[in-house]
């Protein structure tokens, strides 16, 4: 790593949504090794305040806030607590999300709304919250996680990739209105160790999905790709990426 892309991270304001597991914890802990001051953000603060510690024993600036995403007043609230404690925001993170995958026919309702609650609104007021303060700075990145299956659709999937296809669209949107000082990247996984799997309630397609996650790649890997997204020089914005694991057909 040369010493100029070290220095694009240094200090760099993060917020992460959904910190408190998986993914999110693990950028964390990438991004803090490499000098970004943390926003950590979830509904489980014990969880927060646990990780917090452990980046400021890493010689890391990393504060907490408790956040339910599908709450756009705490959506507002966080970004707020990251410009009162580090005086600006970098980047947003939206991360938080649910799988609780199952066929349309289980007429799971409850669990479809709780997708596009936390998977497409909560990434919609992240960027509501974050976008003036970027405006305003005239500089910022988002960070949308989607998925594979916002990409492709499979028997159980349907509303899970419906709400990826959101992130999608919502991030190229964004992309297209930010203007040219604002980065926008997507991001896309297949199979990556974490909580996800636990959140499928359905019992055949959690088989399923436990077959697919035994290939399952760890989760730094995604921490490195949203890395590398970061510290690319302003005038360059990693749209796109879609990572699996190499075993992953689908
Ligand atoms: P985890 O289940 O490990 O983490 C999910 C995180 O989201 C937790 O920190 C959880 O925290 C948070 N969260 C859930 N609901 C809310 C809410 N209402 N408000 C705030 N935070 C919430 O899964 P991953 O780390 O794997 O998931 C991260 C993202 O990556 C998700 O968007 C997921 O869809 C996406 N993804 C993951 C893949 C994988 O294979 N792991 C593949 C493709 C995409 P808490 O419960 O404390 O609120």
């Amino acid at each position: 790593m040369s010493n100029e892309q070290n220095d694009r991270i240094q200090g760099k304001v993060v917020v992460i949504t959904g910190a408190s597991s998986g993914l999110g914890a693990e950028t964390a802990r990438h991004l803090a090794r490499r000098g970004a001051r943390l926003v950590l953000a979830a509904r489980r603060q014990e969880r927060l305040d646990e990780l917090a510690r452990e980046l400021k024993d890493l010689g890391a600036e990393a504060t907490v806030k408790a956040t339910d995403v599908t709450d756009r007043g705490q959506v507002e609230a966080l970004v707020k607590h990251a410009t009162d404690t580090y005086g600006r925001l970098d980047v947003m993170v939206n991360n938080a999300g649910l799988m609780p995958l199952s066929p349309l026919a289980e007429g799971r309702v409850d669990e479809w709304e709780q997708m596009i609650d936390v998977n497409v609104k909560g990434v919609m007021y992240g960027i509501h919250a974050a976008l003036p303060v970027m405006n305003q700075q005239q500089s910022g990145h988002f960070i949308n996680l989607s998925s594979v299956a916002g990409h492709v659709v499979f028997p159980g999937s349907a509303v899970y990739s419906a709400s990826k296809f959101a992130v999608w669209a919502l991030s190229e949107g964004l992309r297209k209105e930010a203007g040219p000082n604002i980065r926008t990247t997507t991001l896309s996984p297949g199979a990556v160790q974490s909580e996800l799997p636990q959140s499928v309630g359905h019992d055949e397609t959690a088989k399923q999905v436990n077959d697919l996650y035994e290939m399952a790649i760890p989760a730094d890997s995604v921490a490195r790709a949203i890395v590398y997204a970061i510290e690319q020089p302003a005038d360059v914005d990693i749209n796109e990426i879609i990572l699996r694991p190499t075993a992953q057909e689908m």
